[in-house]
This record gives structure tokens, C-alpha cells and sequence, in this order.
């Protein structure tokens, strides 16, 4: 254990994002504090499903590096010594329509041509898969065998468990207040605890990065959705893969207003996870609304009949930080020397050991692979 009074590096944030940079920080020799408001996991990354999405991926850089990540996965239970429940389960992006069908081939050929084990299935296959599927709902889907689940919280915890072998001091319930800046260079920040000074600081703090980058005098380009979902009680088995709709691949353009996305997960024990409302908002609220719960369950309903009958034992909403380019906020801040953001990761669950590497190796080695400047926290075209 180090003096918390000054590490190499404070990392904001103890959600999928910040456990893992400061475990491989710590991994890598560098001296760290992670600060986290609540408790570890309480924001957004407590309100998921656990899915390892591959599938999903965007095209180009973010495809690569989430292939580099997901190779990770096979041995990263074992390295984090820690039981996360990591699982290969497969999942189904469910086709309603043509723009949809071409959409997944196009989709289905670009990831067999990098080695996935995706395939093109059409109705009758998907409902052997999946027998309580209404067949009148859908097409086909793309189906990828591979793909996996885990329990976040759990990763959360196993990230940081590890991060404290090496070192690596945790203060949870502390608000991180103010980014203190010199000149063009961080010097610290300032919490609900004291002043903590500190040559880099990476702010891992999901949807609430962009009012902790004002207070260094950023406007990051950053927007955030107050997702929404819910959970049956335990129900006999109604789905096998992670379901979700190819439709959240057509244009998402538009307006605030509350828009549902079918994604479902049912865990181990029979509670069947169903998701998502989601609506643009500026607040940071957790509040859940009136609204949300009707519109997941008559969504999740019209793919499931048989889910009339079980009972939502309880819902939540957290703010869910994401981009216009649908490009994540990853790497330093231009203008301010020791300043990393690392947030609005697309599918993040995937992306978070990759990320750690690429964030350590930023700051034990100064190299930042130029292609990465397309994720550039300070780039133009915000939302
Ligand atoms: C219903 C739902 C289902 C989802 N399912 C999946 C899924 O299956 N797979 C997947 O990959 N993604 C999923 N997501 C998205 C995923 O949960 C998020 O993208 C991810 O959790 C973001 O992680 P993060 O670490 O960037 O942010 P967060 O988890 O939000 O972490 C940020 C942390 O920073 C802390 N913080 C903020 N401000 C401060 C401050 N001033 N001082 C100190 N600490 C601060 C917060 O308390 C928070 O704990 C889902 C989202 C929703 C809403």
C-alpha cells in the first residue's frame, strides 16, 4: 500500500470502466486511488444485464478492439482469481422486417469474415432455438453461439479484489467535487474527503463525466439516456440465448421521448431481466418511471407470450452515458496535460479489459496508438 495523499493516478469512477483501468494500472506497476461516490457498481454498470456482447459491435476500430477483448475473456476469471459467473450462453438479435434481414447479412458477413462463429437463421430455426417465440413476431435472427453472460457486479468486484493485491486503495462514498488544473496540467482533485493531488486523472465516471469535466473546464461531447427495466420473478425457462431486436440497428435519430428496445435475459435461477426504455435526458436522476414498466412489459410480452403470467418483482433506471457518433470517449484530453476520459464505451461489459490495457499502457508508456484519436474525448460533433 502506497500514501493515498498522492498516487500516480486517481481514477473517478468505480463502475465496469474505472474497476478495470485501476486494476490494470496497479497490474502495470502505477501507483492508484479509485474514488467512487456510492458504493462500488451503484451506477449504471449495477443496472445491467450482464452481457458479454460481441455481436453488436460497431464496424472498424471498435470491431478490432472488441475482438481483442473478448479473447481476454476465456482465461480472465482465472487471472482475476475471482468467480465472476462468466457464462457462453449465444444470443439472437431478432429480424422483424427486410431493412432489417439486410441489415443483419450485411452484418452477419462482415463478422464471419473476422472469425466469428455468427450465423444467419431464419424463423424455424430461431424457434428451435428458442420455442416460445411467438413465430408471427419475427423473421429470423442472427445467432452467435458464442457469446456470453456474467454477473457485473461480481466483475466489478473482481476487478478491484485484484487491483488491491497490487496496491491499489479504494475510497467509495466520496465525491470527487472539482478537477484541479495548473497552468494546462491536472494537479489532483478535490473530494468530499480533501484535496488528493495526483499527476493523471481519468474520469471513469459514466453519464456524470461531462459535469466533472466542466469543473476542468470541458465541455465533453457527451449525452446520456435514462435507461429503464425490469425483472420477473423466477419463471420457468422461456428463453436460452440473450434476445434482443436487430432494430436497434435502424436509425435512432430523434426526438427525447421515452423509445422501448426489446433486449431479455433470463438468469440462471428463472428471473427474467427485460429491458429497455430509454429517454434522452439532462438530469441524473434514478427515479423510475410510470411509463417505463408498460412499455417493457407489452414489448417483451409481444415477443414472449407466455410472460403475461409472470409478475415484475421490481424496476430501475439509471442514466446511461452515450455519443452521437456512437464512438466512445476514450484517451487523454487535448488542452489538459494528465487528464484520460474513458466513458459512453457502446457495449461495455466487452470492452472493459481492453480498455484497462489501453489506458495503462497510455500511462506507463506514453503511447496512444493514433487510430485511437477517432474516440477522442475532445472531438468535434457532440450531441
Ligand atoms: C437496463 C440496462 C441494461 C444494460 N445491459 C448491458 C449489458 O448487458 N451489457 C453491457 O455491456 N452493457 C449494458 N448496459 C450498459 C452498461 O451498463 C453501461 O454502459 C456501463 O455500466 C457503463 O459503465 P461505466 O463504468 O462507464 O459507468 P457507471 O457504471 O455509471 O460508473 C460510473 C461511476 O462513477 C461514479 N461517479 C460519478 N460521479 C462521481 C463523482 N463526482 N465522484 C465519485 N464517483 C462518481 C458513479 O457513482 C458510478 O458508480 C445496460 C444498461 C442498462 C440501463
Amino acid at each position: 500500500m502506497y500514501d493515498t495523499d498522492s498516487p500516480e493516478a486517481i481514477v473517478v469512477g468505480g463502475g465496469l470502466v474505472g474497476s478495470s483501468i485501476a486494476y490494470h494500472l496497479t497490474r502495470a506497476g502505477v501507483s492508484t486511488l479509485l474514488i467512487e461516490q456510492g458504493d462500488l457498481a451503484s451506477g449504471a454498470s449495477g443496472a445491467n444485464f450482464g452481457n458479454v456482447q460481441v455481436a453488436d459491435a460497431e464496424f472498424g476500430l471498435s470491431l478490432d478492439l472488441t475482438l481483442r477483448s473478448f479473447a481476454r475473456f476465456a482465461t480472465l476469471e482465472a487471472e482475476l482469481d475471482y468467480p465472476v459467473g462468466f457464462l457462453r450462453t449465444g444470443s439472437l438479435l431478432l429480424i422483424e422486417n427486410a431493412q432489417q434481414l439486410a441489415l443483419m447479412q450485411e452484418r452477419a458477413a462482415r463478422l464471419q469474415a473476422v472469425g466469428l462463429r455468427v450465423a444467419l437463421l431464419d424463423r424455424d430455426e430461431t424457434r428451435r432455438l428458442e420455442p416460445f417465440l411467438d413465430p408471427e413476431a419475427f423473421l429470423g435472427a442472427l445467432y452467435h453461439p458464442d457469446e456470453g453472460t456474467l454477473d457485473p457486479f461480481r466483475l466489478v468486484r473482481a476487478f478491484v479484489r485484484r487491483g488491491q493485491g497490487h496496491g491499489l486503495a479504494l475510497w467509495t462514498h466520496t465525491r470527487v467535487s472539482g478537477i484541479e488544473i495548473k497552468g494546462a496540467r491536472v494537479t489532483g482533485v478535490v473530494t468530499s474527503r480533501g484535496r488528493v493531488s495526483a499527476r493523471w486523472v481519468i474520469l471513469a465516471a459514466g453519464a456524470w463525466a461531462y459535469e466533472l469535466g466542466l469543473t476542468a473546464g470541458v465541455g465533453l461531447p457527451l449525452a446520456w439516456v435514462q435507461g429503464e427495466a425490469a425483472v420477473t420473478e423466477p419463471v420457468e425457462n422461456v428463453a436460452q440465448n440473450t434476445l434482443a431486436t436487430a432494430a436497434f440497428f435502424e436509425s435512432t435519430e430523434g426526438s427525447g421521448a421515452q423509445t422501448v428496445g426489446f433486449c431479455l435475459r433470463q438468469r440462471p435461477r428463472g428471473h427474467v431481466m427485460m429491458g429497455e426504455a430509454a429517454s434522452v435526458t439532462r438530469a441524473l436522476g434514478r427515479t423510475a418511471t410510470a411509463a417505463a414498466l408498460p412499455l417493457v412489459a407489452r414489448e417483451a410480452c409481444r415477443w414472449l407470450p407466455g410472460l403475461r403470467r409472470a409478475n415484475v418483482v421490481r424496476t430501475w433506471a439509471i442514466p446511461v452515458a452515450f455519443t452521437a457518433d456512437h464512438r466512445p470517449l476514450l484517451g487523454p484530453v487535448d488542452g489538459v496535460d494528465g487528464l484520460v476520459a474513458a466513458t459512453a464505451l457502446k457495449s461495455t461489459i466487452i470492452l472493459t479489459p481492453v480498455v484497462g490495457e489501453l489506458v495503462a499502457e497510455l500511462i506507463t508508456t506514453s503511447h496512444w496508438d493514433p487510430r485511437l484519436g477517432e474516440f477522442s474525448p475532445t472531438r468535434t460533433g457532440g450531441p
